[in-house]
Order: structure tokens, then sequence, then C-alpha cells
């Protein structure tokens, strides 16, 4: 790049990596003259949309002339209702992405810090180094931890909390890890982070989480006024192609958050696809019934195949190869299974796998085990 646009730009936007988005599917079947394969590379939902939501998609999709409810009116009544949480309470984003680069805006300059965990999402980075913000890092547990090998560890991210710091980011469950806090250690945590400090707890997973380790996010709310939820319609709710989440946190959080926010940031068919879905219980349950049965499974597989996984509570398991999983990655490829690299985190041995339908789940295992025949010996 030109080196005077480079200087031209914003200091936090000069040090910005790009991220580096997986090919398209057809685009990478051009290349290796494949068809028929399969994406398990971005924790999508394999059972696909809600019919409900497919049906209000239908509905709405031929005013899509006139500009969005930019306030997300009837999805912020719905969720109030939902969570029992005042409406005001709401920020709604172009994916829950969206909300976390608006925290990051409202909330950080050069002379301030974040802090998030070694191994945690790749996006708060992102949107905190944008801001010019200093990023404290604080270790994460080591892979030879007990109970939660790479995750997050509540002791490394109170210790990184310095003077300047106005936001800490959590992820329960993280990805690309899939490991967790329990709700006493959440609490232990917010118990000790100082009230001027904002913590986003990023529920992205809640969902598939079991059922003793979902938080109650309104009590959290209620009692930890400095605390931001973020939630996602791109998980168990399948609409990811829509672009469509929100945060929930203390009014005048909210207020701010809004004032940032692009005012038509969620668009109509993401809104009315996301009231729908929230209504089709029997869908979230069929989704979640078919992440835990495959993810059950995975886990056995692999582990015949002599490999373990992380822990996980999300919709994917983050598999040792034990060596540069490069190769294995670029093997898998080639028979048309996707899988996501995640040597972008520093975890190039690992493997992150997104738990499929049982068809994909087994023409994964299939292609792994013929392919560790041949390039793992
Ligand atoms: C997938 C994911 C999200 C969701 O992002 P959207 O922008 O809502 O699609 C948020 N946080 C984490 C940790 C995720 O893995």
């Amino acid at each position: 790049m030109s080196r005077l646009f480079h200087d031209l730009a914003a200091p936090g936007v000069q040090k910005l990596q790009p991220y580096l988005p997986g090919k398209p599917v057809e685009e990478l079947e051009r290349e290796l003259g494949i068809s028929g394969s399969i994406k398990l590379a971005s924790n999508e939902n394999p059972l696909g949309a809600s019919e409900k939501a497919l049906l209000a998609i239908e509905q709405c999709y031929r005013n899509i002339n006139y500009y969005p409810d930019g306030s997300a009116f009837r999805l912020s009544q719905r969720l109030a209702a939902k969570y029992n949480i005042n409406p005001a309470c709401f920020t709604f984003g172009n994916g829950s992405n969206d909300v976390l680069e608006l925290i990051a805006r409202a909330f950080l300059t050069p002379e301030h810090s974040a802090v998030y965990s070694q191994y945690a999402f790749a996006v708060y980075p992102i949107v905190v180094q944008a801001t010019g913000a200093k990023a404290n890092v604080a270790a994460a547990y080591d892979d030879m931890h007990e109970t939660m090998p790479l995750g997050h560890d509540p002791d490394a991210l109170i210790d990184s909390i310095d003077d300047t710091t106005r936001v800490v980011f959590i992820a329960n469950p993280n990805n690309p890890t899939g490991t967790w806090l329990d709700t006493n250690a959440v609490i232990a945590m917010l118990d000790r982070v100082p009230s001027n400090v904002i913590v986003v707890l990023d529920l992205a997973y809640l969902e598939y989480m079991d059922d003793e380790l979902k938080p109650d996010i309104k009590h959290l709310l209620d009692t930890y006024e400095n605390l931001i939820v973020t939630c996602t319609f791109s998980k168990v709710y399948a609409l990811a192609g829509l672009r469509i989440g929100y945060g929930i946190s203390h009014p005048d959080i909210a207020d701010l958050l809004n004032r940032v926010r692009q005012p038509f940031n969620t668009n109509m068919v993401a809104q009315a696809a996301a009231l729908a879905a929230l209504d089709d219980e029997a869908h979230i349950q069929a989704s979640i019934k078919l992440n835990n049965e495959g993810k059950f499974f995975l886990q056995h597989e692999l582990e015949k195949l002599g490999l373990a996984c992380l822990p996980s509570m999300g919709n994917f398991l983050t598999v040792n190869m034990k060596k540069d999983a490069g190769p294995v990655y670029d093997a898998l490829l080639k028979k048309g299974v996707i899988v996501r690299p995640v040597a972008n985190y520093q975890m190039p041995n690992y493997l992150r796998i997104t738990v499929g339908t049982p068809e994909q789940n087994s023409r994964l295992i299939e292609a792994l085990s013929s392919v560790m025949a041949g390039v793992m010996v």
C-alpha cells in the first residue's frame, strides 16, 4: 500500500490487521474442481432458519423501498417481554459485532485501555485497536489446565485492569475455544471489577449452554450497572446472513450506544425475521438438540481417532491436532470439508469444527480419518 494513504489513516487504523474471511464456497469449489462440499467453519446453524422467520421475510420484503424502523420498536418490545427488562435497555446492531464496535467507540480513546483474554474472540482486538486504545491482554489458562484449557482466567483478567481501563470483554462461552465461566465465576468477577469499568459479557452461544450454566441476565443487569450483555440472532436463531444482534444494559449506557449507532443500522428484513424466530420455540429446541447430539457424536468419534477437544459449550469443537493443523485443513478442503484453522488466534495446532447435521458430522469424521491416515503418519 502507498505509504501516503497509510500515514493518513488514524493511528489505530494503521495498526489494524486485515480480517481474512474464508473464501466463498462456490469460489473454493471452482478452484479445487470439486462440488458438494460442506462448510463447518463459521458456527452457523446447520438446520437453516426457522420456517416462521422465512415466512416473515416473504411478508416484508416487498416493503424494502422504505427505510426500516430505526428504533426496532417491535423487536425491543418483544425482547423486553422475553427478559422482563425495560425496552430502553436495548441497543440493536448489524450483528452483535456492530454492538461490540459501538461499545468501543462510545467508551474508548487513545488514552484508554480495554481488557480481554488471550484466545478471546477476534473482534475484540479489532474494535479496540480501531479506536487507538491500548489492549491489555490477560493470559489465558494454559493447555494443561485441568478443567478449562485455554479458557479465560478471571484472576488474570482482573489483574489486567489498570487506571486507564474502560472496558473488559468476556466471551462466555468463548470462540474459538468453546470454554466458559460458570455463573458463580462471572459473579465473582463482576464483584471485583471497579464500577467505572464497563464489562461486556458476550453471550453469542447462550442458548447452547447447559441450563445450570446460563446466567440470570435480568438479575445480573439489576445488580451490576456497569454490565453490558450482548446477544445475537446469528447462532441458534440461524439468521447469520441477515446480521442482527443486540446489547442489553443500563438505559443510560444504551442511550450512549444509541447515539453512536447509525440510525438505520439494522435492516427491515432482519428485524422481521428476528421477531418471528423468537416465537419459534420448536426450532430453537430442535437446534439445541441437534447440536448436543452432534457434539456428543463428534467428541466420541474424534476421541477414537486419538484427538482431544477443548471443553465446549458452543456449537463447535476445537480440536488439538498436536502439530501444525494447516496440512490437515488443506487436505480436508480437497475432500470438500471446510473447517476453520485458528492460527490467527496463535493456536496453530487447533482446528475449529462447527457441529453440523448428522450427515455432515459423519462426512467430517470419514474425511478426517482418511486424511490422518495420510498426512499425520
Ligand atoms: C459468532 C459470535 C458472535 C456473533 O456475531 P454477530 O455479529 O452477531 O454475527 C459474537 N460473539 C462471539 C464470541 C461469536 O462467536
